[in-house]
């Protein structure tokens, strides 16, 4: 979903919401711990679900069944969208469980079936619960819609309540708020109708007024409300945005717009030496490279990891990034821009027949998008 700037970056002066949008999606994330995978999907939870699950646990031991039921719910709900996604091409790279709902991440949504994909979460979920009212009717349970969980005390209201939050969860997500489901569906059908930028412009805007309502609401009602405002806006946005340069940069492949004269550096170099190179050239990071072949990249902020009475004696080697992110010339700019934000990194040597041929930046990039984005204004 991302374009995500590096911290600190601020050569093209991103719009400021920009970067708070970035930093957040960045920051919090990743504040999930893996637990286990199902159908070969892996499957996260997100911090503040324990967090959750630890004050429930002080009112006993029922509210505590009701948050693991509805994990198992947000679970199910999610790995509906991740099989069909998986069945019409997707690649499906993890799911995240938040208490506010689950994250499907997938690589190459086929936009055909966005459809699809989307409108199978919020159909689950209320199979669900419809599916829990005839089981509690069938065992003789008085089956109507309760969310009061904090008095819970016998099996049917725990049936009771996991079945409420299920038609909660499908409903909220029939809500045309992008990018929750329901919004996912409306770009579906506007797409049909115009171009998918502008598909997604209509619901991102439809989904910020919604959110900014569901705030207000929230401000007198549930707070919970105000923290899904939140996500939708900001998720809302950072999805513009990549679907916006996705667009912008179709079809450019690396090629076009890296760095021929590649400036390198040995393995063997001092941090001093470093230091010279990067005063001398101010680029911020380079290739490392030994005997012809690109082992690694270097940057002022590996520099900064050693403190400077250590420069004269540590090699570019003890401290450069060996898991680094190889380009071909004739890669897609986008993809390598999706890498980068996956793997956190800002540069990549594009290398050719095991030979280096060119450097490009993420800023090379981000440069490149404002400046062809300039065509549609
Ligand atoms: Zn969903």
């Amino acid at each position: 979903m991302r374009i995500n700037f590096s911290k600190g970056t601020n050569f093209l002066a991103p719009p400021k919401l920009k970067l708070i949008n970035n930093y957040f999606l960045s920051c919090f994330m990743p504040w999930s711990l893996r637990f286990g995978s199902i159908f070969g999907i892996p499957v996260e939870l997100h911090i503040t679900f324990l967090l959750l699950l630890l004050i429930f646990s002080f009112f006993g031991v029922i509210p505590l069944i009701v948050i693991i039921l509805l994990f198992v719910s947000v679970l199910i709900h999610e790995l509906a969208h991740s099989l069909v996604g998986r069945h019409y091409g997707a690649k499906i790279k993890k799911i995240t469980l938040l208490p506010i709902g689950g994250v499907s991440q997938m690589e190459a949504i086929p936009k055909s079936h966005e459809f699809a994909i989307a409108v199978i979460g919020p159909v689950t979920s209320i199979v669900i619960g419809i599916a829990l009212f005839f089981v509690g009717t069938l065992f003789g349970l008085e089956m109507y819609f309760d969310l009061n969980w904090v008095e819970l005390k016998s099996l049917s209201e725990i049936l009771r309540t996991v079945m409420s939050l299920n038609f909660v969860l499908g409903a909220f997500n029939i809500i045309p708020a992008f990018p929750m489901d329901g919004g996912r569906v409306l770009r579906a059908f506007l797409s049909s109708k115009m171009d998918y930028l502008k598909a997604t412009e209509l619901s991102v805007r439809i989904g910020q007024s919604l959110a900014i309502v569901f705030a207000f609401v929230g401000v007198f009602y549930n707070p919970w409300l105000i923290i899904i405002a939140f996500f939708i806006y900001i998720g809302g946005m950072s999805e513009y945005q990549s679907t916006q340069m996705s667009s912008l940069l179709k079809g450019i492949k690396v090629k076009d717009l890296m760095t021929r004269d590649v400036i390198t550096i040995s393995p063997d170099a001092t941090m001093e030496e470093f230091e010279n190179l990067l005063i001398e050239k101010r680029h911020k990071g380079y290739p490392v490279v030994f005997e012809d072949k690109v082992i690694g990249i270097i940057t002022i902020n590996e520099l900064l990891t050693v403190p400077r009475p250590k420069w004269i004696e540590t090699k570019v080697s003890d401290v450069m990034i060996k898991d680094i992110i190889v380009a071909s010339p004739d890669m897609e700019v986008f993809d390598l821009h999706t890498k980068f934000t996956e793997m956190n990194q800002g540069r990549a040597p594009v290398v050719e027949n095991g030979k280096l041929i060119g450097f490009v930046t993420k800023t090379d990039i981000l440069k490149f998008s404002d400046i062809i984005s300039l065509k549609r204004i």
